[in-house]
C-alpha cells in the first residue's frame, strides 16, 4: 500500500453521502467530510464499490461499471487495480467483524449494522466465489489497465518513435512508473531497490522538493530576464558552500551545458584552445564537450589529451612515494608537450573528482596536486566537474574536489541538484563571469527559472535537515566494509573502491572478457531476481557501480550485499 499514489480522499463515498438532483438525474452534492483522510487514491473507488454492494444497490458483476465510471474522470494505475479485490473484500470482512464485536458489547450499535452485515456476508461469499483472478481481470479491462499489466514495454514502438539506438538497461528491460525514497515501482506494484540513480539525490519524489516545485509552478515560471529573489537565494546558498573565489553563478539546464559554458569560459580566459581530461572521462554531449568525452563516439579531437588514472589501490588517506609521484608529473608533462606539438596550449583541465567513468577511484590529494601543478604552470584553468560527486556524495565533503584537496577555477553542477528537475550551474569568480558576459552575452531560456531555483533550494535544505551527507559517510563505510568481507570470500571479486555513496566493486575473471560477462550477469540477475538495481562502470565494464540516492541506509545496504553475494556465487560457478 505504501507504493501506491496517495492524496486526500473523501473516504466514505456511498449512496447516503450523495445529493442527487432528481430532475436533472445527476449528482449535485457530496456530504460528510468527517472521514477525509490522506490515503491511497484507490481506496476511494474501493470504498464506493464495497459500500454499494453492502447497500444492496449493486451486484459483484456490476462493480466494473463503477470503476469504469471513476476512471473516466480519474485514471488509475495497474498496481492500484491489482489491490482492489483485497480492499473490497477486506471492507466487507471488517463490517462482519464489527457487527460480531458489537453483538457482544454494543447491542444498539449492532442493530445499526444488522442489515449491512447480512449483505456483507453475502457479498463476500459472492466475491470469493467469482474469485480474485476473474474479477481483477474484469476490473483491469474496465479501467483500461490490462494492456499494461503484464506486457513488457513495447520495444517496437519505442524503436519506431525514438530510434533503435536508444539505450535500455538490463536484459529484461524495466518498466517503472513510480519512485519513493530509495525505491522504484513497476506497474504491478513490485518494488526495486535503487542503488544506481544519483539524480533523485535526496530520494525519489521527495515530498519537500515535489511541493516546492508544485507550488512555484502554480505561481510563476519565467526566466532570468526579470528580477526574482528565489534564484538569488539559491545562488547565495550555493556560493556560501564554495571557496570564496567561486562567488557567482551561471544557470543552465544540464551537466553537459554547464561543461560547455565552462569550456568556452576557459578558452576565453586563457586564450588557449587545448583541453586535458582523465582517460575514459565522461563530461557530456554537446559538440564541444563530446570532444573530450572519449566514449561519446566523436573522433579524437587533436585539441584534447588524456591523463592516466591514479593507481587503483590508492585511497584518499594514503601517501605516495617519490617514484609514483614522478610518474604522475611525467604524465602531465607529456600531456602538455603533446598538446604543444599539435600547436595548442591547455585552456582547461576537466576533472570529475570521483573519477567515475574511469573506474571509480579515490586517490589522495598529493596525486592530483602533482598533476595540477604542472598543468597550471602551462597556463591551464582547472574545471571541477561536480556533476557526479557534488552535494556530499563522498560523505566526507560537500564538494568532491575538496576531498582531493583541489581548488578549481570553475565548477560545474548538474544531475543531483534539482532531484530530477533539469538544471545545471557553472560557478566561477564574478570577474571572470562578468568578462565573459560582456564579451559574449549569455542567456539560457530555462536556466535559473524560478521553478528550478526552488527545486535547488529544497534539495539543499533537505540535505541539511536529514543530514544526508553524514549518512553517505556512515552507510558508505558500512557498505564498503561488508563488501570487503564478501570480496575476501569470492575469487571473482577484487577491489572495493570509492567513498561515501559512490562505490565500485571490481569483478575479476581469467580474462577481461570473462570479467565483463560476469559483471553483466551479476547486474542482470540482481535486477530480475532480487529487484536490486545497480550498474556497471569502467573502461573494461567490470566494475559494479553502486550509487544510490542519499537516503540509502544500513538496512538497504544489507539487502544489496546479500543479493550481490548470492549473485556472485551463482555466476562465479558458471564457465565464462
Ligand atoms: N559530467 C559528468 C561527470 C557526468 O557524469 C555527466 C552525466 N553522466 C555529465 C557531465 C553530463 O551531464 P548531463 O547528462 O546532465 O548533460
Amino acid at each position: 500500500m505504501r507504493g501506491l499514489r496517495a492524496q486526500a480522499i473523501h473516504g466514505d463515498c456511498h449512496a447516503h453521502n450523495l445529493l442527487v438532483d432528481s430532475a436533472a438525474g445527476a449528482v449535485c452534492g457530496v456530504l460528510d467530510f468527517g472521514d477525509m483522510i490522506h490515503a491511497p487514491l484507490i481506496l476511494e473507488p474501493a470504498v464506493a464499490m464495497s459500500e454499494l454492494l453492502t447497500e444492496g444497490l449493486t451486484t459483484p458483476d456490476e462493480l466494473a461499471a463503477i470503476l469504469e465510471g471513476y476512471t473516466l474522470v480519474q485514471p488509475v494505475e495497474p498496481a492500484e487495480v491489482a489491490v482492489l479485490f483485497d480492499l473490497v473484500t477486506a471492507r466487507h470482512a471488517v463490517t462482519i467483524l464489527l457487527h460480531a464485536w458489537r453483538s457482544q458489547h454494543d447491542r444498539g450499535g449492532a442493530r445499526v449494522l444488522e442489515h449491512a452485515a447480512g449483505y456483507a456476508a453475502r457479498s463476500l461469499d459472492l466475491l470469493l466465489g467469482m474469485g480474485r483472478a476473474q474479477l481483477t481481470q474484469e476490473w483491469h479491462d474496465a479501467a483500461g489497465t490490462s494492456a499494461l499489466d503484464d506486457a513488457p514495454v513495447d520495444l517496437g514502438r519505442r524503436h519506431r518513435l525514438m530510434g533503435a539506438g536508444v539505450e535500455l538497461f538490463y536484459e529484461q528491460p524495466l518498466h517503472l512508473v513510480r519512485g519513493e525514497g530509495v525505491w522504484l515501482f513497476d506497474p504491478q506494484g513490485r518494488k526495486y531497490l535503487d542503488v544506481y540513480n544519483n539524480v533523485p539525490h535526496v530520494g525519489h519524489s521527495h515530498p519537500t522538493v515535489v511541493r516546492a516545485i508544485q507550488r512555484q509552478t502554480a505561481i510563476l515560471a519565467t526566466h532570468t530576464r526579470y528580477l526574482h529573489e528565489t534564484i538569488l537565494d539559491y545562488a547565495e546558498e550555493l556560493t556560501a558552500r564554495c571557496p570564496t573565489h567561486l562567488d557567482a553563478c551561471i544557470f543552465v539546464n544540464s551537466g553537459s551545458e554547464a561543461n560547455d559554458v565552462a569550456w568556452r569560459m576557459a578558452q576565453f580566459a586563457t586564450g588557449h584552445q587545448g583541453a586535458m581530461i582523465m582517460a575514459h572521462a565522461y563530461h557530456g554531449i554537446t559538440d564541444a564537450v563530446a570532444a573530450f568525452t572519449p566514449g561519446a563516439g566523436q573522433p579524437q579531437d587533436p585539441r584534447v589529451v588524456t591523463l592516466a588514472p591514479p593507481p587503483a589501490a590508492l585511497t584518499a588517506s594514503d601517501s605516495m612515494d617519490a617514484a609514483d609521484l614522478a610518474a604522475v608529473a611525467d604524465d602531465a608533462e607529456i600531456a602538455v608537450r603533446t598538446l604543444a606539438a599539435r600547436g595548442f596550449a591547455p585552456a582547461a583541465f576537466f576533472i570529475d573528482s570521483a573519477l567515475t567513468s574511469s573506474g571509480i577511484y579515490d586517490p589522495p590529494p598529493i596525486w592530483l596536486a602533482t598533476a595540477v601543478a604542472r598543468l597550471r604552470a602551462a597556463g591551464s584553468l582547472i574545471v571541477g566537474d561536480e556533476v557526479q560527486y557534488g552535494l556530499g556524495r563522498s560523505g566526507s565533503h560537500f564538494w568532491g574536489y575538496e576531498r582531493r584537496g583541489l581548488s578549481p577555477d570553475i565548477m560545474t553542477l548538474g544531475k543531483p541538484i534539482g532531484n530530477g528537475y533539469p538544471m545545471g550551474v557553472v560557478i566561477a569568480n564574478r570577474r571572470l563571469i562578468e568578462a565573459f558576459q560582456t564579451r559574449f552575452g549569455f542567456f539560457s531560456t530555462f536556466g535559473g527559472n524560478p521553478v528550478a531555483a526552488v527545486a535547488g533550494l529544497a534539495v539543499l535544505h533537505v540535505l541539511d535537515r536529514e543530514q544526508l551527507v553524514a549518512n553517505a559517510r556512515t552507510t558508505g563505510d558500512y557498505l564498503r566494509q561488508r563488501l570487503r568481507a564478501i570480496a575476501a570470500q569470492h575469487e571473482c571479486l577484487g577491489q572495493v573502491r570509492g567513498a561515501g555513496l559512490l562505490v565500485g566493486l571490481e569483478v575479476l575473471g581469467p580474462d577481461v572478457h570473462t570479467a565483463k560477462v560476469r559483471t553483466t550477469q551479476i547486474v542482470n540477475r540482481l535486477a530480475s531476481r532480487d529487484r536490486v538495481l545497480i550498474g556497471s562502470e569502467g573502461p573494461m565494464a567490470n566494475i559494479l557501480k553502486l550509487r544510490p540516492p542519499m537516503p540509502f541506509r544500513r538496512e538497504h545496504a544489507d539487502v544489496l550485499v546479500e543479493a550481490i553475494s548470492a549473485a556472485v556465487s551463482a555466476v562465479g560457478l558458471r564457465p565464462g
